[in-house]
């Protein structure tokens, strides 16, 4: 049977988020039919604000709506520690563990030579310039435990430690092959309490 044009946009729409197929998309689709208006209209407001009024904080790459970000900008914050993760998901994921009071610097991505992603590819050279004034003392890297992960973190470590900055790797608590943002908040805080230094 074929959907009425509209009902099909929705369906396609919902099709494009990750891990929705087209029997979830549908249900969704149908689900929105009986939402009330208001309640649609605001779901659908608060998807485009969400885009065209996110942009990402100039120093530390965390998508914020200001720019630089509240956690740069937090004077009770340790600015000596920066944290490196590969997503922004992965700073909302240490935020929501509440235990880490220092800084990050978001990668957006990992070098992956088998996808064409080299070191200048993402915010690695961002990362450097931001050693460059002697505020930060420690560099805590949080990448995944993958391949990508591992590789992105021993290049960093090679390029940060002859600066003199202590370089450290947080715990293997977290699964191989894992997610940052996936790892529970206990996983995750002792992953970070048992870094070790590179
Ligand atoms: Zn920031």
């Amino acid at each position: 049977m074929q959907y009425p044009e509209p009902i099909a946009k929705l369906i396609e729409g919902f099709m494009k988020l990750p891990g929705i197929g087209p029997k979830t998309a549908s249900r969704l689709a149908f689900f929105v039919l009986d939402m009330k208006e208001d309640d649609v209209l605001d779901f659908a407001k608060a998807l485009v604000n969400a885009k065209r009024n996110l942009t990402y904080c100039s120093n530390c790459h965390h998508i914020t709506d200001i720019d630089p970000c509240r956690i740069c900008e937090d004077q009770s914050r340790d600015k000596s520690v920066v944290c490196v993760v590969q997503d922004a998901k992965d700073v909302i994921a240490m935020e929501k563990m509440k235990e880490y009071r220092g800084l990050y610097h978001v990668l957006h991505g990992a070098i992956s030579p088998m996808d064409g992603i080299g070191p200048e590819d993402i915010k690695i050279p961002e990362l450097l310039k931001r050693l460059q004034d002697d505020t930060i003392q420690e560099v805590i890297i949080a990448t995944n435990p993958t391949i990508e992960g591992e590789a992105t973190a021993m290049y960093m470590s090679r390029l940060i430690k002859p600066t003199g900055i202590k370089v450290t790797r947080i715990a293997h608590g977290l699964p191989v092959g894992g997610d940052l943002e996936y790892a529970d908040e206990v996983t995750l805080s002792r992953a970070i309490e048992g870094r070790r230094e590179l």
